[in-house]
């Protein structure tokens, strides 16, 4: 099917963005195209006009600046996954994007792009939890900064609005114990469960993000607080303990659910093998 008709609009900077997103409220952003695009071809989604990013040079780029990773929202999965930067100092990121899609989809998808589209099946949305991510928001009111705790509204809702756009991820620089596990749909590539887990064996605590299981991405603090202080794999069994898991034609619950524990259980033992 085609998408019903548009505008194209392509600035060159993002005050030029935002001011064209507050003209319109019917305006979306493009940026990769790899999510809106079917969405529009399926009339799931139809802007009037679409703002297209991908010429913005600032929103583009992975550096190391005040003890921080900062990676720009235009920086796409595979600039995340070949950045010999991350792979020193933020490993998770590399491990992550290389399991998204196919090559094609990793050329074109972009961080902030799967971000703002808040996929429950997205691997991005367990990283960025599990890493205590922060998230710099641009808008007509200016720039405002959104914890990983606040990003995820609900099932594709994040917490940025339609007249703003996400320019920055910040993330922690980390050492190498972590791990993204995922049982991947197959033919997509998307999560039915995934777990990114960051252990930090001088403080005996974990991090644990998940997707693929709940309506949207979640932390499993129950698994967290079990472990702290502990040996750390018995008690994957309460990953699932603060949702209700999906059931779809993908996967039921049950199966969800069993997933879940498994992986969550193959990605704290994986973080722990290493570093
Ligand atoms: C065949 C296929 C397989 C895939 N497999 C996987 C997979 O295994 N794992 C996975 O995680 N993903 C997968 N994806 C999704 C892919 O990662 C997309 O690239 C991603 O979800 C969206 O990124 P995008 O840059 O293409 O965003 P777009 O499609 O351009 O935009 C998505 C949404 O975000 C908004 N948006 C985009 N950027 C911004 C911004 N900076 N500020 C504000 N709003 C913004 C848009 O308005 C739109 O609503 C797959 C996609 C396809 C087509």
């Amino acid at each position: 099917m085609l998408p019903a008709p548009f505008d194209y609009q392509r600035p060159t900077s993002l005050a030029e963005a935002i001011s064209l997103l507050a003209q319109n409220e019917d305006a979306k952003v493009l940026a990769g195209g790899h999510s809106l695009i079917p969405a529009m071809k399926l009339r799931l989604a139809q802007p009037n006009t679409i703002v297209d990013i991908g010429r913005i040079a600032e929103l583009s780029y992975i550096r190391e600046q005040d003890g921080k990773i900062a990676i720009g929202a235009m920086t796409t999965h595979f600039e995340i996954e070949s950045s010999a930067l991350l792979r020193e100092r933020c490993p998770l990121l590399p491990e992550v994007a290389r399991q998204i899609g196919d090559a094609q989809v990793r050329n074109k998808g972009t961080l902030g792009g799967s971000l703002v589209h808040a996929d429950p099946a997205a691997d991005w949305p367990a990283a960025v939890l599990a890493l205590d991510a922060e998230f710099d928001v641009a808008g007509p009111k200016g720039r405002r900064v959104v914890r990983s705790a606040d990003f995820f509204v609900e099932m594709m809702q994040s917490a940025v609005q339609q007249n703003e756009i996400l320019c920055e991820i910040r993330l922690p620089l980390t050492p190498k114990s972590v791990a993204y596990v995922k049982f991947a749909q197959k033919a997509s590539g998307f999560a039915i469960a995934g777990v990114a887990a960051l252990v930090d064996k001088r403080n005996k605590t974990v991090a644990v993000g998940i997707t693929g299981i709940a309506p949207k991405a979640y932390r499993a603090r129950a698994v967290e607080h079990a472990l702290r202080g502990k040996g750390l794999t018995r008690e994957a069994a309460k990953v699932i303990e603060e949702v209700e898991p999906l059931n779809d034609i993908h996967a039921s619950a049950e199966f969800r659910a069993h997933l879940a524990q498994v992986n969550c259980r193959r990605a704290l033992e994986l973080a722990l093998s290493r570093g």
